[in-house]
């Protein structure tokens, strides 16, 4: 009996010839779009849709601007009318909607909850009528929105003339753009992570040269966690002064402003360098501690850029040279330099012992001869 049930579901399911079905349920005798039920369809191909996973809305914790593609000033400024004014121009930015569909939201946050959660769910609803069905099908959607409190444009040109802090940084190589990228995203983050509790938190203003760049920050600790990053990441050497005016004296301060100068080393991560004629590997720096690896000798070692070193960087990571492994025989590997076709018969040293013909390496050619880096380290 229990068979035989199975056997006239089944065949419930085969459909017979003209009559529609959803490809997905394989209900019967309805209406379809996209060869979908209703619900199947609304499913595969919801109405609207979240654009991408951060969603957020900047406002100024100063003066209320927000930002939408340029800082803003409400117009609004009742609490609810403030945050729909805000939501109606984001709104394009959170959501992805379906031709000719129809977008409305809704919130439900107090203004004090808005403030000190900084975040709240907004609802969002899609809604189109189809003809096919006769009716109108809806898509709803809950998004957690982050609230950005941060400073507009014209409020932190304001505070640009109160700065407490100086970072200095030199470096006797010319810092190119990805450098000065990475430099104002670490200051990003940390301002980030710091404003909340410290309202001097910002970079007040800055300038760039080729071997030099100046941040002042509107606090010292603000000042003394990026600098403390940049040398935790480039290496360096760090000194910090303090400067005195009259006005500071009147007022019982201690010092006017703090001065941090850092000087990084020419060389980062990745780069050869080459002391008394050896080659080394830069493998870590961790402030003026720079851990190098030998070479010709294949074995690590310190150095601390106090002791006034004297290097020259024979190449920086990406002027290496690439190598393909042409033959291997016992203990001797050809290989050949990708840019000049020429060959170097290499040994196979402990480093070496599971490389295959056709494997790529990367290296220099110093003093005639070839040096490998370490796989694990290119
Ligand atoms: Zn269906
Ligand atoms: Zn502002």
């Amino acid at each position: 009996m229990f068979f035989n049930l199975i056997l006239l579901q089944e065949v419930n399911y085969i459909p017979k010839k003209g009559v529609k079905f959803c490809i997905e349920c394989g209900k019967e005798n309805i209406s379809i779009i996209e060869n979908r039920c209703r619900d199947c369809y609304l499913s595969s191909f919801p109405l609207i849709k979240q654009k991408t996973d951060k969603l957020a809305i900047k406002i100024c914790k100063e003066c209320f601007n927000y930002y939408h593609r340029r800082w803003i000033k409400p117009r609004e400024t009742e609490f609810n009318n403030f945050l729909n004014e805000i939501l109606e121009e984001r709104i394009d930015t959170f959501i992805q909607a379906q031709e000719d569909v129809v977008v409305s939201f809704d919130f439900d946050i107090t203004a004090r909850l808005f403030w000190t959660n900084r975040k709240f769910d907004l609802y969002v609803k899609g809604e189109k009528y189809f003809p096919e069905f006769g009716e109108n099908l809806i898509t709803n959607l809950t998004l957690s929105i982050k609230v950005m409190f941060t400073y507009c444009d014209s409020c932190l040109k304001l505070r640009s003339g109160s700065y407490n802090a100086i970072v200095n940084i030199t470096r006797a190589k010319q810092f190119n753009e990805s450098e000065i990228n990475y430099f104002f995203k670490t200051i990003e983050k940390k301002v980030e992570k710091m404003q909340s509790q410290d309202r001097m938190a910002f970079l007040a203003k800055y300038t760039i040269d080729k071997r030099k760049v100046k941040l002042c920050f509107g606090s010292e600790k603000i000042a003394k966690t990026v600098a403390e990053s940049f040398l935790n990441q480039l290496g360096g050497i760090s000194r910090e002064h303090t400067t005195m005016t009259p006005k500071s004296y009147s007022k019982g301060k201690k010092h006017d402003k703090l001065i941090i100068n850092l000087k990084l080393p020419p060389f980062t991560i990745g780069d050869v360098i080459s002391i008394d004629d050896v080659p080394y590997l830069i493998k870590s720096v961790n402030k003026d501690i720079i851990n190098i690896y030998n070479l010709p000798e294949l074995k690590n070692q310190i150095i601390s850029l106090k002791d006034k070193i004297d290097f020259r960087i024979l190449k920086a990571r990406d002027e290496l040279e690439k190598f393909t492994v042409v033959s291997i025989y016992d203990d001797i590997i050809q290989i050949m330099n990708e840019r000049t076709y020429q060959t170097y018969e290499i040994l196979k040293k402990d480093e070496l012992l599971n490389i295959n013909i056709q494997d790529k390496l990367t290296g220099l050619v110093y003093n005639n001869q070839v040096f490998i880096i370490p796989k694990n380290d290119e």
